[in-house]
């Protein structure tokens, strides 16, 4: 079986939710299964093996899962990007565009120097709207954005050409309609 079919077996899609005619993308079924969390780990990581990554910034909450497990594979830090209102210490903030209005994320202000290598993770694109807010704090900071990766796409929403766009190499394993 091929690694995008194992992938798409183990995520299960959960009609009409959060909102009537939304399919909605449930990775907990994919975290769950041992097999299909490690081969997205070592399939996001693999091009970056050995190459000198500082932070991997992961997005509030099913990047945090991932993001953590990727940080420890290329022993790199691991940087928290919230919804506002959550972090202790100093932030910046910034404002995104969600499907319906806007919302706002944040970082702390220290938690990524200039210059430093960093990768971006969350579980899904969809619209890119919140990717394109992580990428703007990052680069607010000075951070050196060296891919975007998401186990899936959905590419129908266009949030991949929205990164690239924006200069950020986008990776993601399988894709939903
Ligand atoms: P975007 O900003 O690209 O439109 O939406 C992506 C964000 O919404 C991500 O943080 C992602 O976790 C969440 N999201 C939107 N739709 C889904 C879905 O079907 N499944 C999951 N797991 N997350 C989703």
């Amino acid at each position: 079986q091929t690694l995008k079919q194992t992938l798409l077996d183990a995520i299960r899609t959960i009609p009409d939710y959060p909102k009537p005619g939304i399919q909605f993308r449930d990775i907990t079924t994919l975290l769950g299964n041992p097999k299909a969390f490690r081969r997205s780990v070592d399939e996001l990581v693999h091009p970056y093996a050995g190459t000198n990554i500082d932070q991997i910034a992961g997005i509030e909450a099913r990047g945090f899962i991932l993001g953590g497990a990727i940080a420890h594979q290329l022993s790199a830090g691991f940087v928290p990007i919230r919804k506002k209102g959550k972090l202790p210490y100093d932030t910046v903030r910034v404002a995104y565009s969600l499907e319906y209005g806007v919302d706002e994320m944040e970082m702390h202000k220290d938690a990524v120097s200039s210059g430093e290598k960093v990768i971006l993770v969350d579980d899904l694109i969809a619209t890119g709207g919140t990717a394109e807010g992580a990428v703007k704090l990052l680069r607010q900071m000075g951070a050196e954005i060296v891919a975007a990766c998401f186990v899936i796409d959905l590419p129908d929403l266009g949030g991949r050409k929205k990164l690239e766009d924006l200069g950020v190499t986008v990776r993601t394993l399988v894709e939903f309609e």
